[in-house]
């Protein structure tokens, strides 16, 4: 059987595709210190970023590496790999099994390998770079194209800012 596609292979390989959408997201910091993210189609249309219990308000945060930014990371990756995120072992229906199916490939987590080991990466490198009392905007396509360089070995920089620091060892596989 073939080994799936890993997440860094995919980034790499969907904006070179000929049904690729690029999309936009917006970090929005309101008067009030309220966060959420929008995300602006290709055809103009905006849907608010939510998390896994659908909340979209004051759920993702930027600027520094807790559980806020972690929470961003996560649906981000999920949200540019778009279908697929999900576990091409199980097509993500593990966590719909109900503890009679399992699926050894993501743990029952249904989202692709490695989906956790990006997250953090991103977290890393990019959520917390951003300045916290700001709002952001960054392409589908420059997540991908950042997910890409963080895992190979050359990939250095953000797509939002000049040079990123990075820390001189990788956080265990
Ligand atoms: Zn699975």
């Amino acid at each position: 059987m073939q080994r799936p596609k890993s997440i860094a292979v995919l980034a790499r390989d969907l904006p070179g595709r000929r049904d690729f959408t690029d999309w936009t997201y917006r970090g929005v910091l309101t008067g009030d210190d309220e966060t959420f993210v929008v995300t602006e189609e290709a055809d103009g249309s905006q849907r608010l970023l939510r998390d896994p219990e659908a909340r979209a308000r004051d759920t993702f945060t930027w600027g520094y590496g807790g559980t806020g930014p972690h929470t961003l990371a996560e649906v981000l990756v999920t949200d540019v790999l778009a279908g697929y995120a999900r576990c091409p072992a199980c097509m993500g229906a593990a966590p719909c099994g109900a503890g009679v199916a399992h699926c050894r490939s993501c743990g029952d987590a249904g989202r692709r390998e490695g989906t956790e080991q990006v997250a953090r990466t991103l977290v890393r490198t990019l959520i917390s770079q951003i300045p916290q009392h700001c709002c952001w905007v960054l392409t589908r396509r420059a997540i991908l194209t950042h997910i890409t360089e963080q895992a190979t070995p050359a990939g250095k920089g953000s797509p939002l800012t000049g040079p990123t620091t990075q820390p001189g060892h990788r956080a265990s596989d």
